[in-house]
């Protein structure tokens, strides 16, 4: 079933209108070793964990070496287990988070490279920096010392409107290109989950965290 679906989808992410290749990251919050070696092992290159606690206790019982990324809300005091084992932190959604990775980056002598989230529906329920704060945010994150700025992340209301979804996504975009005009490393626009993902492709997001379509409904979160 996972070996199905990741093949699927890897054929069906293919490439944005924009001519570039979208990256699939399988969100792997609440799975098992097993099942996430095994989407590994039908080609997944890249994952997200969203728990710090799971990231640990699975670290080493992943195999293949896919790249590593961190997806969700990250506390403070938890940044130092993440340091110099994640490839892309994609969830940088305040000034603090940003200085302490810079911190602990530097202490370890390594670059972390991050995405700064944007909290594109204004949702409370959501983290990020409001749009209009977001290139301003990326500059001053860009200018810490030991981060890399290689993007933005968001994640869309939970709706199937796309009369909604569509102009928010294309706002992303449209950010993005602004960010991408005068910051050189920006190459991600990390946008899309199971229910959205084609959409926010067409829009132009070149990222897409998938759970639910590569491992099926979890049981809890
Ligand atoms: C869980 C999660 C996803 C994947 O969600 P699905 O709807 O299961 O595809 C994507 N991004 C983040 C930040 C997540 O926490």
């Amino acid at each position: 079933m996972i070996e199905e679906n990741v093949k699927r989808l890897l054929g069906e992410v293919g490439e944005n209108p924009f001519g570039e290749k979208v990256t699939l990251v399988a969100a792997v919050k609440t799975q098992t070793v097993e099942d996430i070696n095994c989407a590994i092992a039908a080609g997944i290159t890249d994952i997200g964990d969203n728990h710090v606690q799971e990231f640990r206790d699975k670290y080493d019982g992943i195999a293949g070496n896919p790249r590593r990324h961190f997806i969700g809300h990250l506390q403070l005091n938890k940044v130092k287990y993440l340091i110099g084992k994640t490839d892309l932190y994609q969830s940088v959604d305040r000034f603090e988070l940003a200085e302490e990775l810079s911190k602990r980056s530097e202490r370890a002598g390594v670059t972390s490279r991050c995405l700064i989230q944007i909290n594109i529906g204004n949702e409370e329920s959501k983290g990020g920096f409001e749009y209009e704060e977001g290139l301003e945010a990326c500059r001053k994150i860009a200018a810490m010392p030991a981060l890399k700025v290689k993007g933005l992340m968001a994640m869309l209301p939970f709706t199937d409107d796309e009369d909604v979804l569509r102009p928010l996504a294309k706002k992303m975009r449209a950010l993005f290109e602004r960010l991408r005009d005068g910051h050189e490393g920006a190459e991600y626009l990390s946008m899309g989950m199971s229910g959205d993902w084609k959409l926010c492709v067409e829009c132009g997001s070149n990222m897409v965290r998938l759970g639910t379509s590569i491992f099926g409904p979890r049981k809890y979160d």
